[in-house]
């Protein structure tokens, strides 16, 4: 195992506070598993001191390296951009604040030796997180669970990729729409999987809000299936059941010579269709904008400046991903 290089990728979003004491945490554990290895921080655009404490660290540790993107593009493409620069023969992908334990990293490589190429790292309990939080993330899971078939209940961020599994998710798939947590499982080959219990966050506040974690369960349901839009399909059939009962119940009090009744009963029905119609307008233009999205084909993030790593800025100039 001392012989394998290792790369270590690391996403960090005004992490200031806590950023050196984590890498520095991780740097250690790295060195006792092995004698080569890098860390890569990816800065996602932070807005405080988080790239300048890093380029201090990397003055002191030439085996640790930072990226700063030119704005923040989000962890989705942290990890693509990790994922690319790294070299190693193993990836690990890890949070930058201290909540994946990095001294699972040795447990990780054990199960990568056994011949797995994809180790996940699981979330056991959810101790430390606060009751909103565990009501966001079940409504998340819930979610992805119901409509798109994936199993991402207690799944996170942290794992281990072997060489082939980088390479897999880095130049087969060309999709800009990321979900790494559905595409790390997707991929397939030999997977693991590991129980870690979340520790606290070592400093600073969590960054997602409710909203961009919406953004993402879109993404990944609408990247991993398109059963939304066969409900759609399913909904208008059984609204055509129900204009069907409606229409000869309507007809047969005609024909009896009754005046049909229920200015309410219209009203209703078109409040109901009318919503069904804009709900199914909103799912079909959520897949319209993603095809949009994919079409425009813009780099999911832009570089600019890095410390430790040669040509990180040249990815700004990459045409290949049409
Ligand atoms: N992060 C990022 N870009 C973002 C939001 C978060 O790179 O737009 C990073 C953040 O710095 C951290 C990791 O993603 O290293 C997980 O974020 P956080 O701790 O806020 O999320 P949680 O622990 O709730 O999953
Ligand atoms: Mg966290």
């Amino acid at each position: 195992m001392k012989d394998i290089f290792l790369s270590i990728v690391i996403p960090a979003y005004n992490e200031e506070q806590g950023i050196q004491h984590a890498v520095t945490e991780v740097a250690e554990i790295a060195r006792q598993c092995t004698h080569r290895h890098e860390i890569i921080v990816i800065d996602d655009g932070s807005k405080d001191q988080t790239y300048e404490n890093m380029c201090s660290l990397c003055l002191a540790d030439n085996s640790v390296k930072v990226v700063k993107f030119s704005r923040n593009f989000g962890k989705e493409a942290t990890l693509l951009a990790g994922l690319e620069l790294a070299t190693g023969d193993v990836v690990v992908t890890m949070d930058a604040d201290l909540q994946h334990p990095p001294s699972l990293i040795p447990v990780l490589l054990q199960e990568w030796e056994k011949g797995y190429k994809v180790v996940h790292a699981v979330k056991s309990d959810r101790l430390t997180d606060s009751f909103a939080t565990r009501l966001r993330a079940q409504v998340f899971n819930g979610l992805l669970k119901r409509l798109g078939g994936i199993e991402a209940a207690n799944a996170s961020d942290f794992k281990l990729l072997d060489r082939v599994a980088v390479d897999v998710l880095v130049q087969a798939l060309s999709e800009r729409g990321r979900f790494y947590r559905g595409l790390a499982d997707w991929i397939g080959f030999k997977q693991a999987w590991v129980p870690f219990s979340v520790a606290n966050r070592n400093a600073g506040v969590g960054k997602w809000s409710a909203f961009s974690l919406i953004g993402l369960a879109v993404t990944a349901i609408v990247s991993f299936t398109s059963a939304p839009l066969r409900i759609v399909t399913i909904l208008g059939f059984c609204t055509l059941l129900f204009a069907f009962v409606v229409a000869v119940e309507t007809l047969w009090s005609w024909f009896m010579g009754q005046s049909v009744s229920g200015f309410a009963t219209i009203i209703i029905t078109v409040l109901i269709l009318g919503s069904f119609n804009m709900i199914s307008l909103g799912i079909m233009g959520e897949y319209i904008a993603k095809i949009y999205g994919e079409i425009k084909a813009r780099p999911m993030y832009i570089v600019e400046s890095s410390h430790g790593i040669e040509g990180a800025e040249s990815n700004n100039k990459r045409q290949e991903r049409l």
